[in-house]
């Protein structure tokens, strides 16, 4: 086992990723903004070094700084969390090359999924059913309208390098597509310094279904069973998860969760890494990334399973196999995920900034609160404004939804706006309750809500 680890990123990741460390008996070190001086990933650490100013790309981003700080403490590892350099081939071979670890998968099976049209093409080399569209990305708008052509209408543009929900643009007709190319191309260049687009079918009403996968590096693939994630914002942005996913037979689980590891079987797969479907009213499903990292909503794994998927993380990076087997992966009861964000419902969801006065969260039998946040913390302007992940667990989902809703009536937060007050609303909708939610619940129940008001 390592003896210190390096966490390159801020928040509750960073939190959660320094608290695995600790029950190992590993040292952290965190790298820190001058703006994040007084956030707890700091005084979580044993060791911490300042890496800049406050935005990203003066500190988290700035890939020397980061490094420098690994070789000034010496560390021998280094976790990335989610989001940050998690999913940068370049900086794994950074780490690689200078002799220290990556807690992740290798540099190659990143650059294999990162690209979403290279993702596609491994998913069907390796018998896995993907949303139909282009062949790869489309040089121009001519061989766009080509594959529109081919597929049919509706189609979504998306940057092949795009993630977080960003870059996917929804086309419904020709006279469209030929308007949004060129814009789509410029965003996605600006935004992920790439202007390579691929052309996909829009499916209509799907839910998101993810596998986690966790893999040792002698070979051993396993998967964790499945999250579903449809409860989406405008954006694309996962708000609500949970595991096991909603009125699955066991054969269409049992089916979702071995394509997953034959994705990422084709690709080498090791370390724990996420493969996203979609899953349409007819009960068919397609293949739409992989995520080579850690993700946000992994705690309702963890809920359901029992198994530490970050300890495991850098359990499997030091060099550990897996001691377990598929058959010994079971589910018990069921778990879901709000991620609590500090952004203004009455406001078009404006993101919120300030200081947190009074911060009383909920505890208590069946909840987990994973955050970086406590009273007198101050929300600032550059970073994310998810400020903390409300993970439940029932007995089944019924118990589960019940106990989210009274955790989210007792959750005070005062001094900023945040979507808590979006959320006990949500929950309380008879589609939730029933778990009869697809991609476009929230945006419907936006609807609703505008015509009652
Ligand atoms: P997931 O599939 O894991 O749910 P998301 O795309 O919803 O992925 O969330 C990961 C995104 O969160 C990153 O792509 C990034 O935009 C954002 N992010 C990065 N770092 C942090 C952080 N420390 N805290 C919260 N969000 C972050
Ligand atoms: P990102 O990298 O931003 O996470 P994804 O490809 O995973 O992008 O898609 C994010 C979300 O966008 C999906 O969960 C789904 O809600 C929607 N989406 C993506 N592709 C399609 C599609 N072909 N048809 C309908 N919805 C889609
Ligand atoms: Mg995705």
């Amino acid at each position: 086992m390592f003896t210190k680890v390096l966490v390159a990123n801020r928040g509750e990741i960073a939190c959660r990723v320094m608290r695995a460390c600790r029950e190992l008996g590993v040292k952290s070190v965190a790298v820190y903004s001058q703006a994040d001086e007084g956030s707890r990933h700091v005084s979580m650490a044993d060791e911490k070094v300042c890496i800049g100013h406050g935005t990203n790309t003066e500190s988290y981003l700035n890939l020397a700084n980061v490094l420098m700080a690994a070789e000034v403490t010496g560390a021998e590892a280094i976790h990335p969390g989610f989001g940050y350099f998690s999913e940068s081939a370049d900086f794994a071979d950074a780490v690689r090359s200078l002799g220290l670890k990556f807690i992740g998968p290798s540099p190659e099976s990143i650059r294999a999924m990162g690209d979403k049209a290279l993702a596609k093409a491994a998913a069907t080399g390796a018998n896995v059913p993907v949303v139909g569209g282009s062949d790869g990305a489309v040089p121009n708008v001519d061989k766009a309208l080509e594959a529109a052509a081919k597929i049919g209408y509706p189609v979504l543009l998306k940057a092949v390098a795009g993630g977080g929900g960003r870059g996917i643009r929804a086309v419904e007709d020709a006279e469209e597509l030929k308007r949004a190319f060129e814009i789509a191309q410029a965003e996605a260049l600006a935004s992920f310094g790439s202007d390579a687009l691929l052309v996909e079918k829009r499916i209509v009403r799907p839910r998101h279904i993810e596998v986690q996968v966790l893999g040792d590096e002698q070979g051993k693939l396993l998967h964790l069973y499945e999250r579903e994630c449809s409860v989406q914002n405008l954006r694309h942005q996962k708000i609500i998860e949970e595991a096991p996913g909603n009125r699955l037979t066991e054969e269409a689980r049992r089916e979702i969760c071995e394509a997953a590891v034959r994705a990422a079987a084709s690709v080498g797969y090791y370390n724990a890494g996420t493969v996203e479907f979609l899953y349409a009213e007819t009960g068919d499903f397609y293949f739409l990334e992989m995520n080579t990292r850690i993700q946000v909503e992994h705690p309702v794994t963890e809920e359901v399973t029992g198994m530490d998927l970050v300890q495991w993380q850098i359990r499997i990076a030091s060099g550990e196999s897996l001691p377990f087997e598929q058959a010994d992966v079971r589910l018990q009861g069921h778990a879901i995920e709000a991620r609590i964000t500090a952004q203004d419902p009455e406001n078009d969801f404006a993101p919120s900034t300030g200081v947190i006065t009074v911060w009383q969260p909920p505890g208590f039998r069946g909840v987990r609160l994973d955050t970086h946040v406590s009273s007198g913390f101050v929300v600032s302007p550059y970073y994310d404004p998810m400020i903390a992940k409300l993970i439940v667990r029932g007995e089944d989902r019924a118990d589960a939804v019940r106990r989210l809703a009274v955790a989210l009536e007792e959750f005070r937060i005062e001094g900023i706006a945040t979507n808590v007050p979006f959320l006990r609303r949500l929950v309380a909708h008879p589609d939730f309750q029933a778990g009869a939610v697809h991609t476009g619940f929230v945006p419907s129940f936006l609807q609703e809500s505008l015509v009652e008001a």
